[in-house]
């Protein structure tokens, strides 16, 4: 049976638990949700010690479903101060349950700096002084030549140390790339924990136990071929994420200068179109790359320099969107090392992309100055007073230099969709227990479903409200949100997602399953959220989203408070 590893940082001792009732059967964001809600109290510091940190691998974690191998982080946020999910590919969740967890919960703060090492033989605490304020990059090299290959790595930098509120938790890829669980702050939550890194070797560890192998591998098999089949995909495979650029540009909704408009007139010098050719020229640069062992679609990639020097892995639509267009940056090469310099500070490039915008918009530097947005980001690095100040996010930035126009929903920054043009997308913004985040529902014109119209000003309640329980259920089972794609389009692959989870637990599992497990996520998270003090008044945008028309199109935000109100009356 899949167990809970309980570490108390406070008296460096680890305890093995068998999952209580309450939790079996859950895992990803259902398991940190519901460890959240029943053990962290609502109005506790998110950087106290009553706050837990949980690393939950899906509930499908390890087997051969494609793409199944994210691990969620969970907390409550120190950026929105409600409860939070980041989930991150990499090869840490499929490690973990390998060795029989589904979930780590990280409880009260060392007293020093210090790493876990989980292995077959236990836990080991290992004071970790000598890494303090190293960023990511170091510590992964240094804890790789101390351990070996057969490990993956959850880390932070110095940002997680300083608990900045963009702080994020970077998990290593099986060829020791980073990935981020980068949204809310949670690597400052593990900052408050004094945890450095948590080492994770699986050698020895067993398979995943599948009470109906034949049933499993069919409907995994025909799950995968189902996956493949979606045109969607091909285009994931060749262009990456980065393929939304253009996208969004077309429809109108590339958030650009800080969202006062939905298409940049450098779009193509930042698509995946032209990060492909670069790529194609330059050695050592990758256009496909897997973040996880299982992927079928390696849509990451690995960008180099003219040198061929890699600068980071890998280089996805939201930073292009936030930290490119939406500060008139039209340079990949600037794009990518600011995103390197976050990585290894640690820190969202979401977040940030959002902060220097408005630090544009405020003329501390001119809209489109690459080389001026990399050295403010290196600030955060060298601690300045303008460093710690974006490293806090976009909303603190916009508070501290009086910048009316600040596009966040409960303190964290929105994603690179204009929420004028996809109000469906504006809903989630405005209501997940998140804060604003595309990923929990995020509703793009689909030319498999032209009936829907993401402009239109009703309707996009119930849409959102579908999504978001869909993509709560997703996160729950680990999969990665390209894989999830096509089952909205193709039902019967939902089926036979179903089956996979059935055929693993020998449990009996209806059509319902999904939307059932998704809906039950987000009444807890909703929950726990109210009893912080939240209320429908904070599911609201920014009121510049309401008043001030997108150009060229001339929406405005005008889904009505009703139907936003009625999202989360299930
Ligand atoms: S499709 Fe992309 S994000 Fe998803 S598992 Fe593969 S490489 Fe990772």
């Amino acid at each position: 049976m899949a167990k809970i590893l309980r570490v108390n940082m406070s008296k460096l001792k680890a305890n093995l638990e068998d999952l209580p009732k309450e939790y079996q059967g859950l895992g990803g964001r259902a398991l940190t949700s519901a460890i959240i809600c029943k053990e962290v109290p609502p109005l506790a510091d998110p950087l106290g010690t009553e706050n837990k940190l949980i690393f939950s691998a899906g509930i499908l974690a390890g087997t051969s479903v494609p793409n199944s191998g994210r691990l969620s982080v969970g907390g409550k946020s120190p950026l929105t101060n409600t409860i939070k999910e980041a989930n991150s590919g990499g090869a840490a969740a499929q490690k973990l349950v390998k060795l029989g967890f589904q979930a780590v919960v990280i409880e009260g703060s060392a007293k020093e700096l210090t790493s876990l090492k989980i292995d077959k033989n236990g836990v080991t605490f290992i004071p970790a002084a000598s890494y303090r304020e190293l960023g990511n990059y170091g510590v992964i090299e240094r804890l790789k030549r101390e351990f070996g290959d057969n490990i993956a790595i959850i880390s932070i930098g110095p940002a997680g140390e300083w608990k900045l509120k963009t702080g994020s938790v970077a998990v290593t890829t099986p060829d020791f790339h980073i990935r981020v669980a980068a949204r809310g702050g949670l690597g400052a939550v593990m900052g408050s924990k004094n945890l450095k890194a948590v080492i994770i070797d699986d050698t020895n560890g067993d398979k995943v136990e599948l009470k109906d192998k034949a049933k499993f591998r069919e409907a995994s098999t025909a799950l995968s071929k189902g996956i493949l089949s979606h045109p969607l995909i091909g285009i994931f495979k060749e262009l990456g994420t980065s393929c939304l650029v253009m996208m969004m540009n077309a429809y109108g909704c590339l958030a650009t200068k800080n969202y006062s408009l939905g298409q940049f007139e450098g779009a193509e010098k930042i698509s995946g179109e032209h990060m492909v050719e670069l790529m194609k020229k330059r050695p050592n640069g990758q256009n496909v790359h897997r973040c996880m062992d299982g992927c079928i679609i390696n849509c990451s990639n690995i960008f180099t320099d003219e040198m061929g020097e890699m600068i980071v892995s890998g280089l996805e639509y939201e930073t292009i969107g936030l930290v490119g267009s939406n500060c008139m940056i039209d340079d990949l090469d600037i794009i990518a090392r600011i995103n390197r310099v976050c990585n290894d500070i640690g820190i969202d490039t979401m977040d940030i992309g959002g902060a220097v915008a408005i630090c544009m918009e405020a003329g501390l530097l001119a809209w489109g100055d690459g080389k001026a947005a990399l050295n403010l980001v290196e600030e955060v690095g060298k601690k300045t007073e303008k460093g710690l100040m974006i490293g806090n996010g976009c909303k603190f930035t916009g508070e501290k230099l009086g910048v009316k126009r600040i596009p966040h929903v409960k303190g964290q920054c929105l994603a690179a969709y204009d929420p004028r043009s996809l109000k469906g997308t504006g809903v989630t913004y405005a209501t997940s227990p998140m804060g604003a985040d595309h990923s929990c529902g995020n509703a793009i014109p689909n030319p498999a479903n032209p009936a829907y119209n993401p402009s239109a000003p009703t309707g996009q309640g119930p849409v959102s409200q579908f999504l978001q329980s869909y993509f709560a259920a997703i996160d729950s089972l680990g999969l990665c949100l390209f894989a999830s794609l096509p089952l909205l389009d193709i039902p019967e692959l939902q089926g036979l997602l179903v089956s996979c989870v059935s055929a693993k637990s020998g449990e009996p599992l209806d059509e319902n399953y999904l939307i059932n497990l998704g809906t039950s996520v987000l009444k807890a998270e909703r929950k726990f959220n109210s009893a912080v003090g939240f209320t429908t008044k904070d599911d609201r945008l920014p009121r510049f989203f309401l008043e001030e028309k997108l150009l060229p199109s001339g929406n405005v935000f005008d889904v009505p408070e009703e139907e936003i109100d009625g999202v989360h009356k299930f």
